[in-house]
């Protein structure tokens, strides 16, 4: 609980409507997607960057913690303010400030939404490439702070490759701009770049500039499956080994289609051990030769259905389906713990095959959801925190995971970041000397170790 004088000092910035203190309120913002929980001591609401940096300043002289939150969709406990202290929420920063597509940029505050953003670059003809399957729901601010990224950043990037600018609130208090609206910048340091993915411990963004990109002129999309799912896994090495670069390409297992099935009746053929939903971009004949060649190379490893939505409304249907599986999915079982190994193209299928193999070892149920084009897996596996074996065996073969794609020479996350879930996990991929590096920055960065304290550094 905070001190009743720091509470006054804290409401004197943001009002009493935009400052919460009650457990029932706290609570709240007490957890993420993923299964941790700590109540804040309290919550507030900024409206503009000069409400941030005062809060900072009395969090910093008080010694209080601060956790930045966006929308709260991290599926890695990343806002989880397991120190308590303060929960910055913003939510209310929420105004694009500026599209320029002649520049080709946009200015946002951290709590727009990034399909708000998308609604708004649409009539120019312009989109923001990073596309989470969250975009309906989760913050500019927090797709920074996660470097997120999606379906189409197997074409396109993550979030890095398209901030130009930031400003941020440091430790201090002090307001500094990283970067600028230019697309080529190289003066010094790419400091914007050091905030993507560093989950809001080493300053909070205040406003975002971002690159924007013209839209495609079209889009083709498949819908293929496979008896097997490593024809299916193969057939996306294949088709990347062969030069041609879908816009997306998502690969799903026979549990994950029949409990999309099970909750939007898409008609997937339920049998099918291996699904792939590929999309294509550009122009109509650019479009057309690439999903010939697809369609070829599917064919040559065994696909059983080969659908091409016919309208703009089947393919939203089909999008719509892949973005629920989540939401699905964790209706299976009391808990679904979401992972994000990542391997090398090249490697998806032994990847595959081995996340079948230790689920059958610690006999557990888990689905395979792969943003597959990357290399980028999420293993979901269902069960109950509650049944102290199985949760056992559900961290065991999720270390198992991790150590098999290190292996492989892959990572422990492609895009949901550390947060709490995976950071007794990072010796696998990083060497001490690596770690030792990013301690130096933060403690550099925040001395104090206001910022988000607890998680991964
Ligand atoms: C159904 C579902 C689908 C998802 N699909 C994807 C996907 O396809 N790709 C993907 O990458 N992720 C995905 N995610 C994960 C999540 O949506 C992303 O990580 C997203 O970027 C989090 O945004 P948020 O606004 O919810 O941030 P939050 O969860 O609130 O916060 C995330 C982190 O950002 C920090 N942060 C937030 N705002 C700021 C700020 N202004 N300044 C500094 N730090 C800040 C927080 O402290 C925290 O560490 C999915 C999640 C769900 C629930």
């Amino acid at each position: 609980m905070l001190n009743p004088a720091v509470s006054k000092e804290l409401v004197d910035i943001v009002g009493r409507d935009r400052f919460l203190d009650q457990l029932e309120e706290l609570t709240c913002y007490s957890y993420d997607s993923f299964l941790e929980e700590a109540i804040p001591d309290a919550v507030l609401f900024p409206v503009s960057t000069d409400e941030v940096s005062h809060i900072v300043q009395i969090a910093s002289r008080h010694g209080i913690p601060v956790t930045a939150r966006g929308a709260g969709t991290s599926v890695c406990g990343a806002p989880v303010p397991v120190q308590h202290g303060i929960v910055l929420c913003f939510t209310h920063m929420n105004r694009i400030l500026e599209v320029n597509t002649r520049d080709r940029y946009a200015i946002v505050q951290p709590g727009v939404i990034n399909g708000d953003l998308q609604k708004a670059l649409a009539p120019y003809g312009f989109f923001f490439p990073p596309d989470p399957g969250s975009m309906n729901m989760s913050t500019m601010g927090g797709n920074v702070a996660q470097n997120a990224g999606g379906p189409r950043c197997l074409k396109y990037g993550v979030t890095v490759d398209y901030v130009l600018g930031l400003e941020v609130v440091l430790a201090s208090g002090k307001v500094v701009r990283l970067g600028s609206r230019n697309i080529k910048d190289v003066t010094g340091y790419r400091l914007s770049a050091l905030f993507c993915g560093s989950e809001g411990t080493l300053g909070l963004i205040t406003e975002i500039i971002v690159k924007v990109v013209p839209a495609p002129v079209t889009t083709k999309t498949l819908m293929v499956t496979f008896k097997d799912l490593d024809d299916t896994a193969e057939s996306v090495a294949d088709i990347i080994g062969s030069g041609i670069l879908p816009a997306a390409m998502e690969l799903m297992d026979k549990m994950t289609v029949n409990a999309i099935e099970d909750a939007v009746h898409l008609g997937l053929p339920r049998e099918a051990d291996g699904s792939l939903l590929i999309e294509v971009d550009g122009s109509e004949e650019t479009c057309e030769r690439e999903i010939r060649q697809i369609i070829e190379k599917v064919k040559q490893h065994g696909a059983v259905t080969i659908e091409e939505a016919a309208t703009e409304e089947e393919k939203e249907r089909i999008w719509a389906a892949r973005r629920s599986s989540y939401g699905v999915f964790a209706k299976l079982a009391p808990d679904i713990v979401s992972e994000d190994v990542t391997v090398p193209v090249s490697k998806v299928p032994a990847m595959i095959r081995k996340i079948q193999e230790i689920c059958a070892h610690y006999n557990l149920t888990a689905g395979i959801l792969a943003h597959a084009g990357d290399g980028n897996m999420h293993p979901l596996i269902a069960g109950n925190r509650q049944d102290k074996d199985e949760w056992t065996r559900v961290w065991q073969a999720v270390h198992d995971m991790f150590a098999a794609a290190a292996e492989m020479g892959g990572t422990l996350s492609g895009e949901h970041g550390i947060g709490l879930a995976k950071s007794e996990f990072l010796p696998l991929v990083m060497d001490e000397d690596s770690r030792e590096f990013m301690q130096v920055i933060k403690k550099a960065v925040d001395p104090g170790n206001m910022f988000n304290p607890g998680k991964f550094v």
